[in-house]
């Protein structure tokens, strides 16, 4: 892109993928990648501080929110709270050049892809169905009616890699990491995919 604007990557991927790790560690070894701070609905969990890891925001707000058109999308995840990206502080942070992420779930990506179709894609894919079931037992966080539900969302997941522009085999959390990192340092130049760095689409 010639006009200094960074290029927004999306990453998405199945429940229990390790997205939230992936993003942590990206947090915590590259400081210069902005990672966006969605507001949700959820009550935060032990450890979790409010504009660090979410805007905790009640359903008010939340419906204020989209009302007034300050999220850049947003959706319920796991039919149960709702999660959305503030607007505003995305285009500000592209509007400088730093390179800028969003960490979502796929219905959300999938609205990014329509009024943002100039990001990057990014989808996270399990090393295996079975790798995945692993995950979501290992993480036991979620009771046994919940984990079945999760799992049948990650069916349907799993079908959308195809609409990605890359995938990522998340083997290992820190090594996926760097791969993204790398990948938009390389997309960084790029106005939409398979446009070469510096030729506007
Ligand atoms: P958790 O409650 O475990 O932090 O996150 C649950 C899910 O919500 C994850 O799949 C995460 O990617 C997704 N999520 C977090 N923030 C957003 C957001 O702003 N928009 C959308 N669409 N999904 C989000």
């Amino acid at each position: 892109m010639t006009d200094g604007r960074s290029r927004l990557t999306v990453l998405a991927g199945p429940t229990a993928v390790g997205k939230g790790s992936v993003a942590a560690d990206i947090r915590e070894h590259h400081p210069e990648v902005w990672i966006s701070v969605s507001a949700t609905t959820r009550s935060p969990r032990p450890g979790e501080e409010d504009g660090v890891h979410y805007h905790f925001v009640s359903d008010e707000e939340f419906d204020r929110m989209v009302a007034e058109g300050e999220l850049l999308e947003w959706a319920t995840v796991h039919n149960s709270a709702r999660y959305g990206t503030p607007r505003r502080a995305v285009e500000e942070v592209l509007a400088t050049g730093r390179p800028a992420m969003l960490e979502i779930d796929l219905q959300g990506a999938r609205q990014v892809r329509r009024t943002m179709p100039e990001a990057l894609f990014v989808f996270l894919a399990p090393p295996s169905w079975e790798e995945l079931v692993r995950r979501l037992v290992g993480r036991g966080t979620e009771d046994e009616e919940e984990r079945a539900r999760r799992l049948a969302t990650a069916v349907e997941e799993l079908a959308a890699e195809t609409e990605f522009d890359v995938s990522i085999v998340n083997h290992e959390v820190h090594a996926s990491a760097e791969e993204l990192v790398a990948l938009m340092r390389l997309g960084r130049g790029n106005s939409a995919p398979g446009h070469p760095s510096g030729h506007p689409s």
